[in-house]
């Protein structure tokens, strides 16, 4: 199973910012949208930084209210990790435990064209089991 059938089910829409919204803007965002991690674009629309809601807890920790009116560009993670549509499931897998990550921003020619987070991998995975367990009992009651 590839990712680019994972992004079928869940759509393609990707929460994004840029690397001058504040930190507090960031919070708001991550609160209204009920999601982990925004995405940071630059003018061209290149994937920039990525930020989850573990760096705010950090930069908050360190800073206190300051945090709030820093500039995303200074608390996000530079070195994002993406992948494409047609990287494995089990791939993705392995870079999420690798890199203690729960985000993958899917790239496709340069462009942002979805994100996958760990919920939407354990969803899949459940899906899958389930699928074999129920195609198991058919056999089984069939034999
Ligand atoms: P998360 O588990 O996704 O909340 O993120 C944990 C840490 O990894 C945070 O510092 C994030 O900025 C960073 N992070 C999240 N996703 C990625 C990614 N795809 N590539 C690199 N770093 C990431």
């Amino acid at each position: 199973m590839i990712i680019a059938n994972i992004l079928k089910v869940k759509g393609r829409s990707v929460t994004t910012a840029r690397p001058d919204d504040t930190v507090q803007e960031i919070a708001d965002r991550l609160a209204q949208r009920k999601i982990g991690a925004i995405v940071i674009v630059g003018g061209g629309g290149s994937v920039t930084g990525i930020i989850s809601e573990r760096d705010l807890i950090r930069v908050i920790a360190q800073r206190g209210a300051d945090a709030l009116s820093m500039p995303v560009s200074e608390v996000m993670t530079r070195e994002v990790v993406v992948c494409g549509e047609a990287t494995s499931v089990d791939d993705i897998m392995e870079m999420m435990t690798n890199g203690r990550f729960r985000h993958l921003p899917v790239v496709e020619e340069g462009r942002l064209v979805g994100i996958v987070s760990i919920g939407d991998i354990v969803k899949h995975h459940i899906a899958e089991v389930e699928l074999e367990v129920s195609a198991m009992r058919g056999y089984f009651a069939t034999g």
